[in-house]
């Protein structure tokens, strides 16, 4: 159980985020719900999240491609919660082209959003979980992280460089009380894929549905996204004492696509 414990699981206002704040929030933890969400619907989100799982929950849209914005939503967490005990550092973002073509801000934006950010939010997150001797780092990598496909220049060098920091936080840490891993999920199913989905349907003219399927068995032996939930869970582990001694690990959850 981690009750009293506060999270901030940045993009958690959908998909994979939204599952770990969920189970986080279900194992007693207060949360800092953030996104990219307008600002009424993520107090409502947060309100919901008090009423369900009777704990404290607080909503940040804050634009993580900015620094200032970063260091305003680290700021109001330690403000409100006293400090972060648990930092998910999970909003991301996809752009696919070959490596030519590929535009310069969306590669900038890329590297920002899904590496840049989590250098800011470790940065500031860090000193509290120093003082208390506890702390809890998870980085949503990607198998991108350990692996290449084409088209993903921008967001493999991102998830790479992601294991890459996280291994070096994680022994800079060691002794702190406070571990630090990546977790490498393959295809799980969120809004973030859609795109590649349609595009797919598009290129060989085939339903969605077929293209959902080609894409999956394209890489991944087993034919099957896992859900949200289940990468919650995983995050769920990793904040537990069981866990203690696992630290500046990248953990595939991807359905054996790193095994072979
Ligand atoms: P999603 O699109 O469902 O959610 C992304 C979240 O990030 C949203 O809450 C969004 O508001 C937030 N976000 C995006 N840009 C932001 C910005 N500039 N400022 C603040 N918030 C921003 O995506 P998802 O699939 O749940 O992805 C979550 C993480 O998991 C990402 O880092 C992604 O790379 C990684 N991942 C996803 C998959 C997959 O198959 N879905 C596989 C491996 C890794």
């Amino acid at each position: 159980m981690l009750k009293g414990k506060t999270a901030l699981v940045t993009g958690s206002t959908s998909g994979i985020g939204l599952a770990t704040a969920q189970h986080l929030a279900s194992e007693g933890c207060n949360i800092v719900l953030h996104g990219l969400m307008p600002e009424a619907e993520g107090k409502a989100l947060a309100q919901s999240f008090e009423q369900e799982y009777k704990i404290s929950c607080m909503f940040s849209d804050a634009n993580i491609k900015s620094v200032e914005a970063i260091k305003t939503l680290l700021d109001s967490a330690i403000e409100t919660f006293g400090a972060i005990d648990i930092l998910v550092n999970n909003a991301g973002i996809q752009h696919t082209e070959n490596i030519v073509d590929f535009p310069e801000e969306k590669y900038q934006d890329i590297i920002d959003i899904n590496l840049s950010s989590a250098f800011y939010t470790m940065k500031y997150a860090l000193p509290g979980m120093q003082k208390k001797g506890w702390g809890r780092i998870i980085n949503i990598a990607s198998v991108h992280g350990l692996v290449a496909s084409i088209d993903k220049a921008a967001y493999v060098a991102s998830k790479h460089g992601l294991v890459g920091m996280t291994k070096v936080v994680a022994i800079e840490n060691a002794a702190n009380g406070v571990t630090a891993n990546a977790v490498c999920p393959g295809w799980v199913d969120t809004p973030l894929i859609g795109n590649q989905i349609d595009s797919i349907a598009e290129q060989k003219g085939i339903s969605v549905e077929e293209a959902k399927v080609a894409l999956i068995t394209a890489k991944q032996p087993r034919p099957e996204m896992a859900k949200p939930s289940e990468i919650g869970a995983l995050i769920g582990f990793l904040c537990s004492d069981a866990a203690q001694g696992i630290t500046g690990s990248a953990m595939p959850i991807d359905g054996g696509w790193t095994a072979q």
